[in-house]
């Protein structure tokens, strides 16, 4: 598997391209591990590699459906959130994404659905979820990512296989989760007050982290999610997540970090 855009977390990645090679990935999933360690990165990974059409190491990244995935718009991946920023999945959505899975998927073999914050589903809503893990069709694939997977009722754990993941780096040995912690409170500090010049400048920094990139505007979305809770130029932090929301999805397909940075200030100061 090729799973390079995940930072550290080098034995689960391991232990994935194992299971693809051997017996293929499994039907469920729940993905856990601190905000930043690449849950959303990861959960991505997994559903364009179920998706991916390449015949070499999945996913590939270049293929249609890769692509799409990317952009979030493959129609065989749903992602499931709450209806309301912060509520919990329901149980009838829960129901629907039931009725949904039994329709066969659009274009690929498999259907995919990827649902945040799968611990804070209610005891309902997590039944019928496992409902679905224990007999829903073969073709369907469940992505739970969750904070804390004892807010999981066993049932549905020992439905999954569960993935928990550490801060980049830290499995690696030195300090890697802490200097990329360190670089995205210096970016999102940045987005939040800097003007262009110094924003372009700190984002240039970018530019010497291919490897960890994802994870590393993953935490700067946290961050500046924290940002806009505490207070602050609440108007200019979501836009600012919004724009790493993009980046995010865009350096999934290996694009230039330099290219990143120039694309981040001009989405910040083009009509602010
Ligand atoms: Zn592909």
């Amino acid at each position: 598997m090729n799973l390079s855009t995940l930072a550290g977390n080098e034995k689960i990645k391991g232990q994935l391209s194992l299971q693809e090679r051997r017996r293929g990935l499994s039907h469920a999933y729940i993905i856990s591990g601190p905000a930043g360690s690449g849950r959303h990165t990861l959960a991505r990974l997994l559903a364009a590699a179920m998706l991916c059409t390449a015949q070499g190491e999945r996913p590939c990244g270049q293929c249609a459906p890769c692509l799409k995935v990317a952009k979030g718009i493959h129609p065989d991946l749903s992602v499931v959130t709450g209806l309301e920023e912060g509520k919990p999945i329901t149980v009838d959505q829960v129901r629907a994404l039931r009725a949904d899975a039994y329709i066969r998927p659009n274009e690929g073999e498999r259907k995919v659905y990827l649902l945040e914050r799968a611990d804070r589903m209610n005891s309902s809503a997590q039944n019928a979820m496992l409902k679905l893990l224990e007999e829903g069709p073969r073709y369907a694939a469940f992505l739970l990512v969750a904070d804390n997977p004892g807010g999981l009722l066993e049932t549905v754990r020992s439905r999954c296989e569960e993935l928990v993941l550490t801060l980049g780096g830290c499995d690696q040995g030195g300090d890697a989760g802490g200097e990329r912690l360190a670089l995205a409170g210096k970016l999102a500090q940045a987005l939040e007050s800097a003007g262009e010049l110094e924003l372009l400048e700190t984002a240039m920094a970018l530019s010497g982290k291919r490897d960890e990139l994802s994870a590393l505007l993953e935490a700067v979305e946290v961050e500046l999610g924290n940002r806009a809770v505490r207070g602050g130029d609440r108007r200019r932090l979501l836009r600012a997540a919004g724009l790493v929301r993009q980046l995010r999805e865009a350096a999934g397909l290996n694009v230039n970090a330099g290219q990143l940075a120039g694309w981040l200030c001009a989405g910040m100061f083009d009509s602010l």
